[in-house]
């Protein structure tokens, strides 16, 4: 009998974001079609997790219950209980491998550690993916169970909007198990072999769009590696560089929940114990903005502007949007964090966080905090036709190449030109961006003490230049 049980509560303080609750209810609603085209349908309850499936077990008389595991701090703590207590009872309880390729504690460095750094990381599960079985086909069918109760309908659980934010999420996204198979076979014919040089261009459609599929288990890493594995021809030397960035990015998905579940206070404390007391500053008014896509930086609003709309953010611009957030305007990767969480549609607990303390310069493998994008300079090089920008941002589009990323610098006779008022039609930037990051440094410098090891090895941030650790980005 497969049943889903609804308890957001229990995930506290991570209970799913709003744009994931969209995707839950399509998601359910095509997982219950699904089964009922094998005459078998999707059981929804109402939490808490522990007395709904007590209650089904009395009612059904099930001798045994089977889930994937999750590794997310409050659902391992609220799994365990559920474990130990149904086995109490002498009902037969398992859980199994779905979400990861390979479980994250069974990685460990030559000490015995779990990894901080990816690439060692990688290169240890490397060794080991030629283990990892391949995937099952689904059943054909599902033997009905004598006594079922009635269950919830899905619209019970209000997951959609009240507000009509979501609107656009309908036209790029299929939630459920076929969405996710066609996007997936759409990724391997047109875009994987360009997927190394195009993966880092917000104006291509050069990702897979695959995380929120992956997130809501509707296609496994296991497939992916299958099927990547297949278009090489290779088991375990994959040679094919669009292939291998591919699978390497999955490998970043591995990493993400084996410092997650190595270190479960890193989804709302830095993994560098350092930054603790690091002095974010409250600037309500800017992280506003920043919210809005209305920071008067073109690149961050176009942005913040996708995500919600979009559900989504491309990765090279989720970087630039939390650099700015956490160094130009120095607010908290956690307030960044927050705000993902509640609006992406891939708001996954693990990525989230090593995402903003990677940007932050205080999670696993991070980016030094020294390191400062520049927006306009990111902009250039990764938008270089500006398609992007004139997309999210249009008050923007008639404005020439040269100053689109930068309408501030513009010489007045420009802005005129275009009719482009600042302060009217687009804001004067939150923040002045050279000043901003002088700020930033002054703070990190206050952070560094002394004795701090970092100090020897790492000079001074501009003279550091060209010396950074290996790191994906
Ligand atoms: C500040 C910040 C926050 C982020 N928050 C999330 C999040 O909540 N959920 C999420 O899934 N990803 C997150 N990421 C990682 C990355 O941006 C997304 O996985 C990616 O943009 C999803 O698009 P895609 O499926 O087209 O990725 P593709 O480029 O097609 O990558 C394939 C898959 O690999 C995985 N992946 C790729 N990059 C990463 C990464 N850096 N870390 C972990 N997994 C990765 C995803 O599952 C993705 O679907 C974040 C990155 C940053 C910088």
């Amino acid at each position: 009998m497969p049943v889903y049980i609804h308890a957001p509560e229990e995930e506290a303080p991570w209970s799913m974001g709003a744009a994931s609750q969209w995707w839950l209810h399509h998601s359910l609603t095509a997982l219950d079609q699904s089964l009922r085209a094998i005459k078998s349908r999707l059981l929804i309850l109402k939490g808490p997790a522990q007395r709904a499936l007590s209650d089904l077990i009395q009612t059904t008389g099930a001798t045994a219950v089977h889930w994937n595991r999750s590794y997310e701090p409050a659902t391992i703590a609220r799994d365990t209980e559920i474990k130990a207590t149904l086995r109490e009872t002498g009902i037969e309880v398992d859980s199994h491998i779905g979400n990861v390729l390979l479980e994250p504690w069974t990685i460990r460095n030559g000490s015995g550690e779990p990894f901080r750094v990816f690439t060692p990381f990688w290169r240890a599960c490397q060794r080991t993916l030629s283990t990892v079985p391949a995937p099952l086909p689904a059943p054909r069918s599902i033997a009905q169970a004598k006594k079922t109760p009635v269950g919830v309908p899905i619209a019970d659980l209000q997951l959609l909007p009240t507000r009509d934010w979501a609107q656009g999420f309908s036209s790029m996204w299929t939630p459920g198990e076929h969405g996710a198979l066609t996007r997936f076979e759409q990724f391997l014919d047109e875009a994987v072999n360009h997927y190394a040089g195009e993966r880092n261009r917000p104006d291509h459609a050069g990702t897979s769009g695959l995380a929120p599929h992956l997130h809501f288990g509707e296609l496994s890493p296991r497939q992916v590696l299958a099927h990547t594995m297949h278009i090489t021809g290779e088991s375990s030397q994959i040679k094919d560089t669009g292939a291998e960035t591919f699978l390497r990015e999955i490998g970043w998905r591995e990493f993400a929940h084996h410092v997650l579940f190595a270190f479960p206070h890193t989804t709302d404390q830095p993994l560098d114990q350092k930054f603790r007391p690091f002095e974010w500053r409250q600037e309500p008014t800017a992280l506003g903005a920043w919210q809005r896509g209305q920071t008067g930086i073109p690149i961050v609003d176009a942005g913040m502007r996708e995500l919600w709309h979009t559900g989504w953010m491309h990765n090279r611009v989720r970087m630039i949007v939390a650099s700015f957030l956490t160094k130009n305007l120095g607010i908290s990767w956690l307030e960044g964090a927050r705000w993902f969480y509640d609006t992406l549609v891939d708001a996954d607990l693990a990525a989230n966080s090593l995402g903003w303390q990677w940007a932050a310069g205080c999670g696993a493998d991070a980016a030094p905090y020294y390191r400062i994008f520049n927006p306009i300079l990111q902009a250039e090089r990764f938008d270089p036709q500006r398609d992007y920008l004139r997309r999210w941002v249009p008050e923007l589009a008639a404005l020439p190449d040269a100053w689109i990323h930068q309408p501030f610098r513009a010489p007045p006779m420009i802005l005129a030109e275009v009719g482009l008022q600042l302060g009217k039609h687009y804001p004067h930037p939150v923040v002045d961006l050279a000043a901003s990051r002088d700020r930033a440094l002054a703070t990190w410098q206050r952070l560094r003490t002394p004795a701090d090891p970092l100090d020897a090895a790492q000079a001074a941030p501009r003279r550091a230049k060209g010396k950074r650790a290996p790191s994906k980005k």
